[in-house]
């Protein structure tokens, strides 16, 4: 039911939200706001001037039927009552302050791309990435598009135990040729046919009942052509506190990993290149002249009462022989101009999705969602119902939004008076067309753009500035 009257939320005062970031949870928070009954005209802000977030960034290009999502998305972006601003930042094109003088509430959606680090001597070698950095470097990022990864050396370390540790090690692995049939960007294709890795060490702190990769991840490292799986035998022993762990009936899934991860290693060993798993190991220390040449490793034992275990060093060190090494060691969000940050947790501070303030009081009109609200956690459906507890919260707080608000008109105003050039829905279609088209000409269904000034060329109709 539309409010009634005047109310804020009713036809006449209809309610003006701004939603910042264009990833699954921005997307789903746009949703919420168009199934709450109420009057409302939402702008979706996107400091990019493409949309989806992590969705185009970040989901593995041999994945796509996960990125099909988008399709819903264009659903919402689509409802009259919505528009896209892409190529608008906060914190660059337009401040906070601004914001919050602009709409009712403004709902922060901007998600935790920044890597957090391993805190060892020697991080800093060449040779040691993020794996964020070379997952945007795949998925054509722009920032991350210009970076160099060395795939001559032959041996390669991948630090973590999730599924983002996995695609890397995946797409390190994989047939280049089964690539060139997906978007992912033709620089990374060049260097991956050249690719010289013969060898790959998945390495992890805690144990494998403990690991969170999903199992149908996981199975992919088994059926990779060329390549195998191996695991030494006691790898795989668990601890009491593990195996009353694989009672707990919320914990299936570590069950299902146990038991892919024992066929594994019961494979005999065959003439391909070794894929190593290696659990309650953690690097320790890095070395190298120049470059990294090897990664010391600790042995880890695990403590504390099952479910809450957490990695111990031991002080049993052995060291390896790599060139390369990916940590995959979890996102952190990034701290936003004129907004509060918890810089410990890497989130923005909020209860039940209000954003706090430094005072623990609730900011006033500020919301957030997704993973800078939660962490990174959880794949792309778990940010529909988060977005869906903050848009929740802020229907309970429409008596204390009410004001006059100009909204888009005078976002619009400030940003053509800045002589600033919006991306808006049909120019993201625009962009998606070239790049479809510059796929078919490679037969892959897209080939993406990695430069901000092609996006904008073929957002406003010119032609794209570098060929495919
Ligand atoms: C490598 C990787 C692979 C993944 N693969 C899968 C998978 O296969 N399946 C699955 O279900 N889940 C997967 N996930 C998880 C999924 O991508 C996340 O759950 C989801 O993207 C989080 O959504 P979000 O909207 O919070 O953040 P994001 O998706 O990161 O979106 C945030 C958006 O905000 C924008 N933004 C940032 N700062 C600003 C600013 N100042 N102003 C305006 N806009 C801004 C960003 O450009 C981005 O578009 C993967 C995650 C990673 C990292």
């Amino acid at each position: 039911m539309e409010a009634a009257g005047s109310a804020l939320g009713s036809a006449a005062h209809p309610l003006r939200v701004a939603v910042v970031g264009s990833g699954p949870s921005g997307f789903y928070a746009v949703e919420a706001l168009l199934d709450s009954g109420r009057a409302v005209e939402v702008d979706l802000l996107e400091r990019l001037p493409v949309p989806y977030g992590l969705v185009r960034f970040g989901v593995a290009p041999d994945h796509p039927k996960l990125k099909s999502v988008t399709a819903t998305f264009d659903g919402i972006a689509c409802d009259p009552r919505v528009r896209f601003f892409g190529n608008v930042g906060l914190g660059q094109e337009v401040d906070a302050d601004r914001l919050a003088a602009l709409y009712h509430a403004v709902i922060v959606a901007t998600g935790a791309d920044a890597d957090r680090r391993l805190g060892i001597p020697g991080e800093d070698l060449p040779g040691v990435h993020a794996a964020s950095d070379f997952v945007g470097w795949y998925n054509g990022k722009p920032e991350c598009a210009g970076l160099q990864f060395d795939l001559s050396q032959e041996a390669v370390v991948v630090v973590g135990q999730g599924n983002v540790a996995i695609d890397v090690c995946r797409i390190l692995a994989k047939p280049v040729d089964e690539l060139r049939r997906t978007d992912i960007t033709e620089h990374a294709l060049d260097a991956l046919a050249a690719s010289r890795v013969r060898e790959i060490h998945l390495v992890g702190r805690r144990g494998p009942v403990q690991a969170k990769w999903t199992p149908k991840e996981l199975r992919e490292l088994g059926v990779l052509p060329g390549w195998q799986p191996v695991i030494e035998p006691h790898a795989l022993e668990l601890d009491a506190a593990s195996r009353s762990e694989l009672d707990d009936p919320a914990l299936a899934q570590a069950a299902k990993n146990l038991e892919i991860l024992r066929g594994f290693a019961a494979r005999p060993r065959e003439a391909l290149r070794p894929l190593f798993l290696h659990f309650q190991e953690c690097p320790a220390a890095l070395h190298g002249a120049g470059r990294l040449q090897e990664v010391v490793l600790e042995a880890q034992c695990l403590a504390g009462p099952p479910g809450a275990q957490v990695a111990v060093p031991t002080g049993r060190r052995r060291a390896l022989s790599a060139g390369l090494l990916f940590r995959s060691v979890g996102y952190r969000s990034r701290a936003l101009p004129g907004l509060p940050f918890d810089a410990r947790q890497g989130t923005l501070p909020h209860r039940d999705g209000r954003v706090l303030a430094a005072d623990g009081g609730v900011l006033p009109r500020w919301y957030v969602t997704g993973w800078i609200k939660r962490g990174p956690t959880g794949v792309i459906g778990t940010n529909r119902l988060d977005s869906v507890e903050t848009v929740a919260a802020l229907l309970q707080d429409l008596p204390a939004l009410d004001a006059a608000r100009p909204g888009r008109t005078a976002l619009l105003a400030t940003l053509e008076a800045a002589g600033h050039r919006v991306v808006s829905f049909e120019h993201w279609l625009a962009i998606e067309q070239a790049e479809r088209e510059r796929g078919q000409r490679l037969s892959k269904p897209a080939e993406k753009f990695v430069r901000v000034p092609d996006m904008l060329a073929a957002a406003h109709g010119g032609a794209a500035a570098s060929p495919p």
